[in-house]
């Protein structure tokens, strides 16, 4: 187990011990350790129990112990044992803490969600003390948004959780072949369920059983079939197809999904006189066509392989068999990246840190965009310290001939629409990328017009994270999209694809749509430390799903071009 898996298992420690009303010195070591724990990067428990095992509470570190053998925490049973399970399912309605749960199932005698959702709409919950009607009204907003986003995490999460299950599936006796399939495998941003699909040796109803067993398993329905949907003690869920290894081709390429890009495929198939089953493509004389692998499959009904972040139903198999699928984007073909803080802002790197990652990755240059003056928040940048951090950028360039630190900017667009900054500060930057970061709440007409004003701006060479969401989280500001992106179009600025995995912001689907506006875009890890940078490898997934191509990331050219493009209207202005 990793340190991460640690922290989250703590916190459910936590939150079951103030559920059951214990005195809150008694959840304090485990929740600070916790935050301890998912505040560093993922370490094997082991090894960081073993270095620093003095940090942490006795009581802490005997569930620490249990959590690297056995691999489960004899303290964490007990409390799920005690604990109804409605009142688990109430934890994540957003807003509702442990206290609260405990004082509407006293008050109420409430242990489920269903009960809660009653008591909100009739008025018993409004009328606990301390409650009201506005309480209640936070708690159906939260269940319907419980209901909308399930129990959904982000891709990164959801691909660790995957590769961990999966190398468990692979190791279950009777398998040949176990591959990811679904949303992971599609690249989706946010996810439900883990998908895999097995190839069986001997029969795969048992190995479907052997695999329901796996440690760390809570329950499992579908046993005796080869299909089981297993639910895992962290409340991540994987549907798993257990197939003979015959089978697995089709299997695979279906559990993958879409539901629309597989009809389509069937419907081509069709044309062929072929039919595309559940488990076999067959022949009109119903002898199966023999599948090596999925090229295999996609050649036998006339087109390329489709790379499954495509696999969305929105016209991939007509633009692949009329040759019209642009050659997507790849991460090889990034030479540089704008979008990083330092610790000059809220960054947790230094500038040469940063840098000397870029140039390990292979990059030619690397952007600093560290925050303006009005992010006070975030540690923005005073007109002194912007001096200084140019000085140093000026003395690490001058240590490398093969390597670029550029001067940029993540600039405030300010409600009224103005960039911070007064105009000679944004002439010293290399590149101005410009972004809301404050008053979300205002109506389409007014934040359409701010950002639009902002595009204006002949300083503005990038439109940062545009539409503010933060997934599952927090939804994108009101914002007319198909205007901000014809005036980019128009006005020649570059709109960010932010990497960041709580972002991901523009959304994948409005690519082509930026693509018709004429409008580059750019590809930013919005890095807040060195490890931040690894975002990249997510935008790109993004942009190969939004069916972009090299040609049209402004990040694949050079640092020259980069600042030709970035300075142009300013120097275009200056001139006229
Ligand atoms: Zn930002
Ligand atoms: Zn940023």
């Amino acid at each position: 187990m990793d340190s991460r898996a640690a922290a989250h298992l703590l916190h459910e420690i936590v939150a079951l011990l103030e559920l059951q009303g214990e005195d809150p010195t008694v959840p304090a070591p485990y929740a600070d350790a916790a935050r301890a724990l998912a505040a560093n990067d993922p370490s094997p428990l082991a090894e960081l129990l073993r270095r620093d095992r003095r940090r942490f509470a006795p009581e802490v570190v005997d569930v620490l112990e249990d959590l690297v053998d056995p691999g489960e925490s004899t303290l964490l049973d007990q409390l799920r044992e005690s604990t109804p399970e409605g009142l688990f399912e109430m934890l994540r309605v957003p807003g509702l803490g442990p206290s609260r749960i405990r004082r509407i199932h006293e008050g109420l005698g409430i242990d489920t969600l269903q009960e809660l959702e009653a008591a909100a709409r009739d008025g018993r919950l409004a009328r606990l003390p301390r409650f009201g009607a506005r309480t209640a009204e936070q708690v159906l907003r939260g269940i319907a948004w419980l209901k909308e986003s399930g129990a959904q995490v982000l891709l990164p999460h959801g691909i660790a959780e995957a590769t961990r299950m999966l190398a468990a599936i692979r190791r279950v006796g009777g398998v040949v072949r176990a591959e990811i399939a679904g949303t992971i495998r599609r690249h989706c941003e946010t996810i439900r369920e883990v998908e895999v699909v097995a190839a069986c040796a001997r029969d795969p109803e048992a190995v479907a059983a052997a695999c329901a067993r796996l440690p760390g398993v809570r329950d499992s329905v579908g046993s005796g079939t080869r299909e089981v949907s297993i639910r895992f003690d962290d409340g991540m869920r994987l549907q798993l197809h257990c197939v003979p290894a015959d089978e697995f081709v089709v299997s695979w390429f279906r559990a993958t999904g879409s539901e629309s890009h597989v009809r389509e495929v069937a419907a081509r198939a069709a044309l062929r006189g072929l039919t595309l089953g559940e488990r076999h493509l067959r022949r009109a004389d119903g002898s199966a066509v023999e599948l090596a692998d999925e090229p295999a499959l996609y050649a036998a009904i006339g087109l390329p392989w489709l790379a499954p972040e495509l696999r969305e139903g929105l016209g991939e198999s007509a633009a692949a068999a009329e040759g019209t699928m642009p050659d997507l984007i790849a991460l090889t073909d990034i030479r540089g990246v704008l979008h990083c803080h330092s610790q000059y802002s809220d960054g947790g790197a230094t500038i040469a840190e940063l840098a000397a990652e870029a140039r390990r990755r292979g990059w030619s240059y690397l952007g600093v965009s560290d925050h303006s003056q009005s992010a006070f928040y975030a540690g923005g940048l005073t007109a002194e310290s912007l001096a200084r951090q140019h000085e140093e950028i000026d003395a690490i360039n001058a240590s490398f001939s093969d390597f670029r630190v550029l001067k940029g900017v993540e600039a405030d667009i300010l409600p009224c629409g103005r960039i911070d900054y007064p105009a000679e500060v944004l002439d010293r930057f290399d590149y101005v990328i410009a972004s809301v970061h404050s008053r979300f709440g205002m109506n389409e007409t007014q934040m359409t017009d701010r950002v639009l004003k902002a595009l204006d701006d002949p300083h503005m060479a990038v439109l940062g994270h545009p539409t503010g969401r933060l997934l599952l989280t927090r939804e994108p500001y009101a914002i007319d999209m198909d205007a901000v992106m014809a005036r980019a179009g128009e006005a020649g600025v570059a709109i960010e694809l932010n990497a960041d995995p709580h972002r991901l912001d523009l959304d994948w689907r409005l690519c082509r749509s930026a693509r018709r506006h004429g409008v580059r875009i750019e590809i930013g890890p919005d890095a807040h430390s060195v490890d931040g940078l690894e975002n990249m490898a997510l935008g790109i997934g993004m942009a190969r799903k939004g069916w972009l191509a090299a040609d049209d990331v402004i990040n694949t050219r050079s640092a020259d071009d980069v600042v030709a493009f970035a300075t142009r209207r300013r120097l275009a202005r200056a001139g006229a």
